[in-house]
C-alpha cells in the first residue's frame, strides 16, 4: 500500500496528526497493533484544560461522558494540610473516560478520509538511502507500507529497544523508564468528582500519590505495584489510606512512564519520520494532540514542496511552542515549575499558534 503519511499507533497523538494531515488534504493510513482504539488503557483522562482543548470540546462534548474539573488539592498525608489549594480559574479542563475521547478521535479521523487499520502492528521501518519510505508490518494483509513522510506516534514504547526512534540519547536518563499500575476505584472515600487530590510525602509509599475523581463513581489512581496499592489501603495513618480504605479496582492496568517525564527527546525528527506525542518525549493527551498538528502541517507543506527535508522544520516549530516551555508533567511538578499553581496557571494559557506555521 502506498499514501502520502503512514502514521504508527491510534493514541491521541497518531490520530490527531492524521485527522489534521486529511483535513489538509492527504491520503493517511493508520497502523494500530490493537484490536481496539483506547485499550489497554493506563491514564487518568484528565484534559487540561487551554485554547486547544476547549475548541475541541465544543465540536465533541455531546459525545463523551465527561466532569469538568473545578479544584486541586496538594495535601500532605500524614497530617492532613492542605499546601496549596487551587480553585478554578479556567485551567482545569476535563475528565474524560480515555478509551471513550480516543475513540472519539478515531471517529473524527475516520470522517476526515483516514484510513485506520486495528490489529497491525509494525515491526520495522522501511528505510531507503538512509531515509525512512515507509513501515513493515506483521500482518500478513498489509505487510508493508509506503508514505512520503512516516509519523511514529508509538507513545511510551518509543523510548524503548521496541520502539523506532533507535534513539540518539542525550544521557541515559533520558531514556529512562519505570513502571506501575493505574487502577479505576470505586469506593474511595470523601473525594469530590472534578477535584483532584496530590499527596506529597518524604514516605515513598505515599509520596506523589494522586486521587482523580470521576463524576461516574469512580476515582483512578495509579500506584508502583498491585501489592503497593493493597499495602496503602491496609494502613491507618494517613488520610490517603483512610480513604482508600473501602475501595476496590475494577480495571487495571500496567504502565511504563519515563523518568524525565515533562523533557522533550533531543531527538524529535529524522529523515522521512517525525515523532509525535510520548514518541517525541511530550507527555499529555492535549499536548501530545498539539505535535500531532504540528507534525502534519510540516509533513503537509514538505510533501506540498517537494522537499522532504523540510520536515525538520518540525523541530524549530516545537521547540518554540507553548508546549514546549510548558510541558505537562504531573510528576515533579515542583522540580519543573516550583509550584502547582504556576504549573495549572501556565498550562491554561497555552496556544497552538507558532509564528510561521500555517
Ligand atoms: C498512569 C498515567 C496517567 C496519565 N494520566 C494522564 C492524564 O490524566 N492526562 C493527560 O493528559 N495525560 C496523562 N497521561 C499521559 C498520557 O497517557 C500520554 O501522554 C498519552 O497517552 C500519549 O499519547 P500518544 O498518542 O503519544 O501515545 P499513546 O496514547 O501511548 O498511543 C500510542 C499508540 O501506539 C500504539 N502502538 C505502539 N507501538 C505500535 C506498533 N509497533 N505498531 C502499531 N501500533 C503501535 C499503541 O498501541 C497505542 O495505541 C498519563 C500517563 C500515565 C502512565
Amino acid at each position: 500500500m502506498k499514501c502520502d503519511i503512514v502514521v504508527i499507533g491510534a493514541g491521541p497523538a497518531g490520530l490527531w496528526a492524521a485527522k489534521t494531515a486529511a483535513d489538509e488534504g492527504l491520503d493517511v493510513v493508520v497502523l494500530e497493533e490493537h484490536v481496539a482504539v483506547g485499550l489497554p488503557k493506563h491514564c487518568s483522562g484528565w484534559l487540561l484544560g487551554c485554547e486547544f482543548t476547549y475548541k475541541l470540546f465544543t465540536e465533541i462534548k455531546d459525545a463523551l461522558i465527561h466532569q469538568r474539573i473545578s479544584r486541586m488539592m496538594v495535601i500532605d498525608p500524614l497530617s492532613g494540610q492542605v499546601k496549596e489549594d487551587i480553585e478554578d480559574t479556567g485551567w482545569g479542563g476535563y475528565f474524560v473516560r480515555r478509551e471513550l475521547f480516543d475513540r472519539e478521535l478515531a471517529k473524527l479521523a475516520l470522517m476526515a478520509g483516514v484510513k485506520l487499520f486495528l490489529n497491525v502492528k509494525v515491526k520495522e521501518l522501511i528505510k531507503e538511502d538512509g531515509c525512512v519510505v515507509g513501515v513493515k508490518t506483521t500482518s500478513d494483509s498489509l505487510p508493508e507500507v509506503r508514505a512520503k513522510v512516516t509519523i511514529s506516534a508509538d507513545g511510551m514504547k518509543s523510548a524503548t529497544t521496541k520502539g523506532f526512534a533507535k534513539r540518539e540519547i542525550a544521557s541515559e536518563s533520558e531514556v529512562e523508564v519505570y513502571s506501575g499500575v493505574q487502577m479505576e476505584l470505586v469506593n474511595v472515600r470523601e473525594v469530590t468528582p472534578g477535584q483532584i487530590e496530590i499527596y506529597e510525602a518524604e514516605d515513598p509509599k505515599l509520596a506523589g500519590r494522586s486521587l482523580y475523581p470521576h463524576g461516574w463513581g469512580i476515582t483512578l489512581a495509579s500506584f508502583s505495584s498491585i501489592t503497593a496499592f493493597f499495602e496503602l489501603r491496609s494502613r491507618r495513618d494517613n488520610l490517603l489510606s483512610q480513604k482508600l480504605a473501602s475501595s476496590f479496582p475494577i480495571y487495571m492496568s500496567g504502565f511504563p512512564n519515563r523518568r524525565e517525564m515533562g523533557y522533550f527527546y533531543h531527538c524529535m525528527v529524522k529523515d522521512g519520520v517525525i515523532f509525535v506525542g510520548e514518541a517525541c518525549g511530550c507527555s499529555g493527551i492535549i499536548h501530545g494532540m498539539i505535535t500531532g498538528l504540528y507534525a502534519a502541517k510540516v509533513a503537509k507543506r514538505a510533501i506540498e514542496q517537494g522537499d522532504l527535508k523540510g520536515i525538520y522544520e518540525y523541530d524549530r516549530v516545537l521547540r518554540r511552542s507553548d508546549i514546549y516551555r510548558n510541558p505537562f508533567c504531573y510528576r515533579d511538578i515542583r522540580k519543573f515549575y516550583g509550584s502547582y499553581r504556576t504549573w495549572v496557571e501556565r498550562s491554561k494559557e497555552i496556544k497552538m499558534e507558532v509564528e510561521g506555521l500555517r
